[in-house]
């Protein structure tokens, strides 16, 4: 009788899960054939995707008729950041951020990998003739208490998919304050007093640093710099997600 309670408590579990994974994470709603990355079309349609953004820095531009598409800010032509170009696939607004966040401070690892098949539905234009990519390490002790680094994890999916090797040990980190909580200035001077060369040496080569979410962008930029002091000949940029500037949203809720 006991076991007969265990296995039909065992079965409807087991429904539950099968039936929730054919189902949209959002709506609920049936899956259909082209959709097989948990969200049905109409709210695969609805996710925070980019608007036209500088080429270099990627920050959204305001007004875009002032720069045409792929071009570059002001920001970028007077001072240009050490990486060559950056892409990134959604805003970081819901529900993606949510998901970032589970992924982040509630060990729900399954994120990134469902985040990493919509980040592969809009590769930066360059991939095909990037050599390497490269992540920015976590200290260890972070790893330790999260179990992993979110960009190591969404570089190891996108490695698998696209063929493109990992350089592992491109780069270090020692101890850092949590960067989502310090200031532009404060994340330049925390960063460039823990992100270190790692042992790989470059020559030359086309290397794309694989981020979770791009703030200031001062994070790929200390990289950056690090990895052409090796010998990068080209340094990009793809992350998942992208915080906007705050004129941004307030521009685009009027
Ligand atoms: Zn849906
Ligand atoms: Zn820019």
């Amino acid at each position: 009788m006991r076991s007969a309670t265990l296995t039909s408590k065992t079965w409807r579990h087991l429904k539950k899960q099968l039936t929730a994974d054919c189902r949209c994470e959002l709506c609920m709603g049936s899956l259909d054939e082209q959709h097989r990355v948990f969200l049905c079309s109409s709210c695969h349609r609805e996710l925070p995707n980019p608007p036209p953004s500088c080429s270099q820095c990627s920050e959204p531009l305001l007004f875009i008729e002032q720069y045409g598409r792929n071009q570059r800010c002001k920001k970028c032509q007077l001072q240009p950041p050490d990486y060559d170009y950056s892409h990134y696939r959604f805003l970081f607004q819901p529900p993606i951020d949510l998901w970032i966040r589970a992924a982040k401070d509630k060990h729900q690892e399954h994120w990134l990998t469902r985040l990493s098949m919509l980040m592969l539905e809009s590769p930066p234009p360059a991939l095909s003739s990037v050599d390497g990519l490269v992540y920015v390490p976590s200290h260890w002790w972070t790893r330790l208490k999260r179990g992993y680094n979110p960009a190591a994890v969404l570089a190891r999916r996108i490695s698998q998919q696209t063929q493109t090797p990992i350089y592992h040990q491109a780069l270090t980190k020692s101890w850092s304050r949590d960067q989502r909580h310090l200031g532009v200035r404060e994340r330049r001077q925390n960063l460039s007093q823990t992100l270190r060369a790692g042992k790989a040496q470059f020559h030359g080569e086309h290397l794309l640093i694989i981020d979770d979410v791009m703030t200031t962008g001062s994070t790929a930029a200390a990289a950056a710099r690090i990895l052409k002091q090796r010998g990068a000949g080209i340094v990009g940029v793809w992350a998942l997600a992208r915080t906007p500037p705050r004129g941004f949203l307030r521009h685009n809720a009027r």
